[in-house]
């Protein structure tokens, strides 16, 4: 058994089954024609139960064999062209190297003593990723799963910070746009459950800012405390970009603490073109950025933001196991002083080794190219007569929906959307995401595919209506 421990006698054995793991996800690649099989969890699901896990295989082309039929063969696969549903990305090569270096050394990023160079290489990214938002010279952060955790850890800052010890009287507000790991974050924070205060959005999606200096006043006059406002750069259905430096006025005006959460928008930082639209982002106390989403890296990939590093503090706490106080007075680097987690992974790296085999630049063009296909597939939809989209995309998301020829009820019209996704997802020619708007049922595309052209967006288009248009079909059949 010892064979398959990684160490010096086995490097061998190392590179032989990964090289040999390698060549299954290539094959699949080169040979993927669609983003899914359709399989069914009823039909996958006899297929995995059926794995004895006591009765290993105990060879590695044995067990990639059996891995073909319980996964590879019937994964969602992010990097097909028509899969244009939720913010997965297609991911870079550099960075999947990436991956396979960290796991492979396995460094922790909690402390010093188990990771080295990776703290230090961990650090300068935060530090380049403070300097391209324009926090200042006192910022810090750290990366974390995910924009929920990232989100859990600025309000956790933000509710300290906030210094009241009556939780029943701070509020968070963000707008009705904004992601729902927002009122996750205060329930885990000990928040009652009227602590978010969802602020209305224009026609695009943003924050009404009106809207939101009303609900600062009423929390004044109304001895509550506002401990942050969250400001969306890129919300999760329509992309949209909350007006960044009003809202950062009027927390000045109120003294209050901004959250800026650019979990998807964040590529912007790396836009040639585009770097504008996030303008007032400097101006956050702490950002959450997912470059899972949109810096085109394998999952898990994101950090939390701060501009005061000191702030950082409420999450620190000291374990005489693992680092203790003294360590503090002797600067020994120990990341778990500013993170929820414990043992931690180096996912640093995997952007690391994109910036030096890339670069920004090619970064940022790809996720350029996705918001231009964006566009374009808005005035393909405008001028379709089969559909009625909800507004022009602000970064690279499209909620529209098919509309029937002949006047019919709305509730039909929600079904026969509902139908198209059903049907579109069971296909596996397509993968599209699904929406409500006013209550009524929308479809979306998340475009984060640089290979996606028009002609794609024209053909999964053409299938949606086709499945709509059955389902209305048949079920006028059904009423005659
Ligand atoms: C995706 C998303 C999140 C959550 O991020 P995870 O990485 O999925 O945890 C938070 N906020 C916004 C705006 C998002 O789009």
């Amino acid at each position: 058994m010892r064979s398959h421990l990684l160490n010096g006698l086995t490097a061998e054995h190392y590179r032989r089954s990964v090289t040999e793991g390698v060549e299954r996800v290539a094959a699949r690649l080169a040979t993927t024609d669609r983003p899914f099989t359709g399989v069914t969890a009823a039909a996958l699901a006899p297929r995995v139960d059926a794995v004895d896990l006591d009765r290993p295989l105990g060879d590695t082309a044995a067990a990639l064999d059996e891995l073909e039929d319980v996964y590879l063969r019937d994964a969602v696969y992010f990097h097909h062209p028509r899969y244009l549903a939720h913010l997965n990305c297609p991911v870079v090569i550099p960075a999947v190297l990436g991956e396979a270096v960290l796991c492979a050394v396995n460094s922790s990023l909690d402390t010093w003593d188990q990771s080295a160079g990776g703290t230090l290489i961990e650090r300068r990214l935060v530090e380049w990723t403070a300097r391209r938002i324009g926090l200042g010279p006192a910022a810090d952060g750290v990366f974390t799963s995910g924009g929920t955790q990232s989100n859990l850890q600025a309000l956790l800052l933000a509710r300290e910070e906030a210094k009241t010890g009556d939780l029943a009287r701070l509020r968070i507000l963000v707008s009705e746009a904004g992601h729902f790991s927002v009122r996750k974050s205060a329930k885990l924070l000990g928040l009652g459950p009227d602590s978010v205060v969802s602020v209305p959005v224009d026609h695009e999606r943003r924050m009404r800012t009106a809207a939101l200096a009303r609900e600062l006043e009423r929390c004044a006059r109304d001895g509550l405390v506002p401990m942050a406002v969250v400001a969306t750069a890129g919300t999760t259905d329509f992309g949209s970009i909350d007006p960044l430096p009003e809202i950062a006025g009027l927390c000045d005006r109120y003294g209050v603490w901004l959250h800026v959460d650019a979990a998807y928008g964040c590529g912007l930082l790396v836009s040639p073109t585009r770097r504008a639209l996030l303008d007032g982002i400097e101006r956050a106390d702490s950002v959450t950025v997912d470059y899972h989403k949109s810096f085109f890296q394998p999952v898990s990939c994101s950090a939390v933001l701060v501009r005061d590093a000191a702030t950082l503090r409420h999450a620190t706490y000291h374990a005489d196991y693992l680092n203790p106080r003294r360590m503090v007075e002797e600067r020994i680097p120990n990341q778990v002083d500013k993170s929820l987690q414990t043992t931690r992974r180096f996912d640093a790296l995997k952007l690391w080794l994109t910036l030096r085999t890339m670069g920004a630049d090619g970064i940022g063009q790809l996720f350029d190219e996705v918001c231009g296909l964006a566009r374009e597939a808005w005035r393909m939809l405008a001028a379709d007569p089969r559909f009625e989209v909800v507004v022009a995309p602000a970064l690279s998301t499209l909620v529209f929906r098919h509309v029937p020829a002949a006047a019919t009820d709305p509730v039909e019209t929600d079904r026969a959307n509902l139908h198209a996704r059903k049907a579109l997802f069971a296909s596996g020619d397509a993968v599209v995401a699904g929406t409500t708007v006013g209550g009524r049922h929308y479809l979306k595309f998340t475009l984060l595919n640089p290979e996606t052209t028009p002609d794609d967006i024209a053909a999964v288009l053409d299938l949606i209506a086709g499945h709509a248009e059955q389902y209305l079909g048949a079920s006028l059949d059904r009423a005659c």
